[in-house]
This record gives structure tokens, sequence and C-alpha cells, in this order.
């Protein structure tokens, strides 16, 4: 990043938090998008924005980390603009850096990191640091919080939590630890360790989202030797964009109370009438994201609940779609035999020398695995986190999970409740952790905004 930014080198002293010291807790997109939005919506000199990341390394997070130029973004690059009022703005970053990029098209998600970096440094200044290093605790103390990472702790009137998605949960079949299976892989997002498998390895893919996906390349592309079987209960792979259609399709979202059945209903009779239209389902899925955070806040608990045990699946390979570049090559491992992917999920595994043997119901044969890598998509419930921060916080009563254990507990703008059930004061989300509250709250469209709304009401607080 550009030479602007200071690198926090000392331990601070305690002291009692001045009104206009922000932490942010991440430096993933959300982090990033937050102090972007702190710094260029303020032209108070005394405010001092601390952003804290475990890597050190600001933008990449989980999602953007990846060393891998085959993993595309799967959202269009004109709507992946870190400032939701400019929509060009990663595009002309990449016209700057000489290229040429399609409005439509889906860039290498590595490249991304590198936007958000080069954002953060255009409008970053004497009032930004960055904080190398964990934050394990969070403590309140009068005016403020203590930040406290292995080697210094720190304080701010205002922390902002953008600690993003969690590893996967460790896999178990039947609620036995599989863990320790021979050749188990429990970071999907550890390419390295994929990349060093052998080359005529037969690897056992858990999850068929979109990090599997990721996998499958990673580990296929290269090594014509190697073979996987995705496996998951479903056994649906995220569907592909297609050319982006000139016509969008606006559902009139009922009014009055909704029920899970009656949205799935509706779904689908917006994608018959858009077929009769000559329209393809994708414009009702892509039309249906702006009000999918209230349609979620208007279900029950019960029907939140039977949305996700009944009808989730079939909305999230459409909602959250492969570039058709991807789907490609996806395509054409299954076409070779080298990919299979299966329903039914795993029914016994065992041990057999060096390898893992996986009983699939779906497979007359077991397979004999080299690894078995774990892509069940990011750990949500924060109450079996294993994340010293998380557990610190929820041990203080300052997070609580949402009752669906998809996130941690906020009101729609981002205030964390704490277990007493109200505000705690000064302590805010963005990104993901707010799962549980609007849905749709882990892309970049919505974290832009939330990011915009939250430095807002910080702001607000650092001058009141
Ligand atoms: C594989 C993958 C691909 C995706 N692709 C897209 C896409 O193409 N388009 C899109 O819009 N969305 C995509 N998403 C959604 C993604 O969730 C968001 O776009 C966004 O990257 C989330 O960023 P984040 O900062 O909240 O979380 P993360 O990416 O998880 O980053 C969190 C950061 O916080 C740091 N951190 C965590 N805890 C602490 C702590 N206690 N102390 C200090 N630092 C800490 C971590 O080191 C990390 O850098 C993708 C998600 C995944 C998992």
């Amino acid at each position: 990043m550009g030479g602007v930014v200071g690198v926090e080198d000392r331990v601070v002293a305690r002291e009692r938090p001045d009104r206009h010291r922000v932490a942010i807790v991440g430096g993933g997109a959300s982090g990033v998008l937050t102090a972007l939005q702190l710094l260029s919506g303020s032209t108070d000199s005394a405010l001092c924005v601390t952003v804290h990341e475990a890597t050190g390394v600001l933008g990449r997070g989980i999602a953007y980390g990846t060393s891998d130029p085959r993993h595309l973004l799967n959202v269009r690059a004109r709507h992946m603009s870190a400032y939701a009022d400019v929509p060009s703005d990663l595009l002309d970053w990449a016209r700057r850096a000489g290229r040429d990029p399609d409005p439509q098209g889906f860039l290498p998600r590595m490249e991304y990191a590198a936007y958000l970096q080069d954002t953060l440094a255009a409008v970053a200044d004497h009032r930004l640091t960055i904080s190398a290093g964990r934050v394990e605790d969070v403590v309140p103390v009068p005016g403020g919080f203590e930040l406290r990472t292995r080697d210094r702790v720190s304080t701010a009137a205002t922390v902002v939590l953008a600690h993003g998605n969690q590893a996967p949960q460790g896999l178990s079949i039947g609620g036995a630890d599989l863990t320790d299976l021979p050749g188990h892989l429990p970071n999907p997002w550890d390419l390295a360790a994929i990349r060093a498998l052998p080359g005529d390895a037969t690897v056992a893919i858990v999850g068929t989202g979109l990090t599997a996906v990721d996998t499958a390349i990673t580990l296929l592309e290269d090594e014509p030797g190697r073979h996987a079987v995705m496996v998951s209960r479903h056994g649906l792979l995220p569907r592909a964009h297609i050319a982006q259609q000139s016509t969008a399709w606006v559902s009139d979202v009922p009014e009055g109370p909704l029920t899970a059945d009656g949205l799935a209903t509706f779904v689908r009779d917006q994608v018959a009438a858009a077929r009769a239209h000559g329209v393809d389902w994708r414009a009702v899925v892509d039309g249906l994201r702006a009000p999918t955070q209230s349609i979620w806040q208007r279900l029950d608990l019960d029907e939140r609940r039977r949305l996700l045990d009944h009808h989730v699946r079939d909305w999230e390979i459409r909602r959250h779609r492969m570039a058709p570049e991807v789907g490609a090559r996806i395509d054409g491992y299954c076409r070779d035999g080298r990919l299979v992917l299966v329903g039914g999920g795993v029914a016994a595994v065992d041990v057999r020398g060096a390898r893992a043997e996986l009983s699939l119901p779906a497979l007359a044969e077991p397979v004999l695995a080299d690894a078995v890598v774990n892509c069940t998509g990011p750990l949500t419930d924060v109450t079996r986190s294993a994340d010293p921060l998380l557990q610190a916080l929820q041990g203080r009563g300052l997070v609580v999970p949402d009752p669906l254990r998809l996130g941690i507990e906020s009101t729609p703008a981002g205030d964390v409740f704490g277990a007493d059930g109200q505000v705690v004061d000064g302590l805010l989300a963005v990104g993901p952790p707010r799962k549980g509250t609007l849905w749709e709250s882990t892309a970049i469209p919505e974290i832009r905004t939330q990011a915009a709304e939250v430095a807002r009401a910080v702001l607000a607080r650092t001058t009141a």
C-alpha cells in the first residue's frame, strides 16, 4: 500500500479513549470499506482510525486473498465498486492500470484486493493506522473499549467489528469427528496445501458451493493426473451467469404477512411469468436482490427457519452464481471424467493406510481419497467458534448469536446487541456477521452500503 499509511509498532499506553478514536477489527473488504468511508466522509483532523488486521495485509480477507488468478469474482465488475454512488470506480481503477476491463465481466479476485488497497491508500493520511495482529479481546472501559492483542493494548471510543467469515466447522459424520482423517485439509482457502498434493491425487471435496468450485479449479487445472469427487447432501452446483440481458425483471413483493412457502411459490410464479416474456430466471433473482433484506425482516422466526430448512438451497445456487468461464471449466472437468459430482452426502468414512475411504450412497464403489477438503462453507454459529475474540466477546456478554445462528444479534443499522438485550454503546458490525438480521449481508454491494451507513453513525459519535 501507499506510504501515507502509518503502521503501528508500539505499545499504546492505557488511557481513557478519546471520542475521535475508532477501531476497526478486521482489514478484509468490510474493514477497508469502513475505513474508506470514515476517512473520505470527514475532514476532522483529530479523527483517528485504526484498522486491526491479523495478517497485517489489508483488502484480502478470505475472498480476495486467493493467489489463484483463475478464481474470479462472482459479481460483475460494474457492481463491485467500493462506492455505491460511483459505479465505475473499479473499472476506472483497472483502466488507470492499463487494462481494458469488461464492465459485464468477472475480474480475478486477487485483483480486487489490490483495488481495495489502492482505493484506501488514495484517501489515507495521518488519521489512519494499521495495527498488524489479531485482536483477542475487547473490554468495555469508561468512555469506550480497550482492544487487546497478544502484545499490546489500545483504546477506542467506538469499535467496528469487521471480522468477516469464519473457517468451516470441522467435518463430522453422525457426530463422529473426522478431523483426524488422513489427508484432511480443514481450510479450503489454504491453496498451498491443495497445490502440494501429489500430481495423481484423488481428492474428496466435501461441499458443492463456490468454495468447492475454487478448490476444484486449483486442484485440477494444472495437474491432469488428479481426480476429484465433489459431494454434498443435495449435490447441486451454483448455476452460472450468462451474458447480461438487457431486460430487467421487477417483482412486486406481496403486501401483508409473508410465509416461506408463499415466498417460494411467489418466486416460482415470477420465474414462469418472466419465461413467458422470454426473460431468463436470472433476471428475476437479480431483481429480488434489492428487496431481499426487507423480505427477510418481514418473516417471523418460524418462517425464517422454514425457509432455511426447505427452500434456501434452491435460492442460494441461483443467487450466488459462478462466472461463465468458471462454469465452463467445471463442465470440462466433468466431461473429462476428472470431476464427479454427487449428492446424498457421505455415509461412512474409514482409514485405509495413508488414505481415507469414503462411502457415498450415490456411488457403487467407495472413494479412496488422498485428501479430503472441507468446503462446507464458513461457520456462522459463533457459539461454536474457536476464534479467541468471538469467545471473549460472548464471555463478556458484548455479543450474542442470533436465534438462527447465522451471525451476531444486531439492529438493521449494525448496532450490536449484548447479552442483556440492549445495544452495546459504541459497538457496531459490518458484513457477514449481520447475516442473521439481514440475510443478504455478505457481498460487496451490501457491504459497501453498510460501511457507508456505519461510518456516518460513527462520525456522528466522534463529533457529538
Ligand atoms: C471464497 C469467497 C469468494 C467470494 N467472492 C465474492 C465476490 O466475488 N463478490 C462479492 O461481492 N462477494 C464475494 N464473497 C463474499 C465476501 O464475504 C465479501 O465480499 C467480503 O469479502 C467479506 O469481507 P470481510 O472483510 O467481511 O470478511 P473476510 O474476507 O473474512 O475478512 C475478515 C478479515 O478480518 C481479519 N480478522 C478476523 N478476525 C480478526 C481479529 N480478531 N483481529 C484482527 N483481524 C481479524 C481476517 O484476518 C480477515 O482479513 C466471497 C466470499 C468468499 C468466502
